[in-house]
């Protein structure tokens, strides 16, 4: 395989699982220092246990939390090439008369908060270096309301304002910022995938729409051609990486 990240560090949110994890694996086995964030120390150890002879940083810490996010990016090192916003949570598929206070802010905290926060903090030093890599990881959900509840759809919505303006604003300072919209993924992400409200009313629809789930290590591979000089005009976008549910 080509080592398309050689010399680069590249902070991974939610690296312990899932999408996050097999990107970190697959930035890694292409030759970047890669900087593992994860709420779960356990999660990170087995990730250090399978990552071979890649440089590997593991950051425990909670991402909506900004002392963990200044942890982080001290741990990172004076110098970020690469960042991936990849920690999220569900919500429970409710409806929106039916969100508690709770879960919305959690759910905003977790989704979108910190991919502010995280890019906040390393987007002094790319705009310096005149080179910089972000890749926001939103959802199916970010562009219609069909794949979850509501606020969840709402949080992945915002991520992709989040990186279009990003993308806006920083472009022309060398920081390229990109989102993927990952269809299902067999992950261990919560998916009480529908409530019993939206089963009732949704069920049909959705079972007979939704691609066979991913693996998480196609969605690393397009989450690393974003990273990589392989994308050079493309800035701003929303990749779909959903085996074409957003089709239908
Ligand atoms: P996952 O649950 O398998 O992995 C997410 C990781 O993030 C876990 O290891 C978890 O411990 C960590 N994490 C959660 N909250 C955190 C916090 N506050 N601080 C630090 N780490 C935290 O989930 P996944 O499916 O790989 O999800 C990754 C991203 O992909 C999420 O943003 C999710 O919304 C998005 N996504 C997933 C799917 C899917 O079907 N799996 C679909 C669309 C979008």
């Amino acid at each position: 395989q080509q080592a398309r990240f050689t010399g680069r560090t590249v902070i991974v949110t939610g690296a312990g699982s899932g999408i996050g994890r097999a990107t970190a694996l697959r930035l890694l086995s292409e030759g970047a220092r890669v900087i593992a964030a994860d709420i779960s120390a356990e999660r990170l150890a087995a990730l250090e246990q399978s990552s071979g002879s890649g440089e590997l940083v593991g950051v425990a810490g909670d991402v909506s939390l900004q002392a963990d996010v200044d942890a982080l990016v001290l741990a990172a090192g004076p110098t970020v090439d690469g960042l991936v916003n990849n920690a999220g949570i569900m919500d429970s598929f409710l409806p929106t008369a039916e969100i508690t206070d709770e879960v919305w802010e959690r759910v905003f905290r977790v989704n979108v908060t910190s991919q502010m926060r995280l890019m906040r903090a390393v987007l002094p030093g790319m705009v310096s270096a005149g080179f910089g890599r972000i890749v926001n990881i939103a959802s199916e959900a970010g562009i219609r309301a069909g794949a979850s509840g509501t606020t969840y759809s709402a949080s992945k919505h915002a991520v992709i304002g989040l990186t279009k303006s990003t993308a806006l604003f920083y472009g022309p300072k060398g920081v390229r910022c990109n989102a993927v919209a990952p269809g299902a993924v067999k992950t261990n992400i919560e998916a009480p995938f529908l409530s019993a409200w939206a089963a009732e009313r949704l069920g049909p629809i959705m079972q007979t729409t939704i691609p066979a789930p991913a693996e998480p290590e196609e969605l690393a591979a397009s989450i690393c051609w974003l990273l990589s000089e392989d994308s050079p005009n493309v800035n701003g976008a929303v990749l779909m990486s959903d085996g074409g549910w957003s089709t239908i």
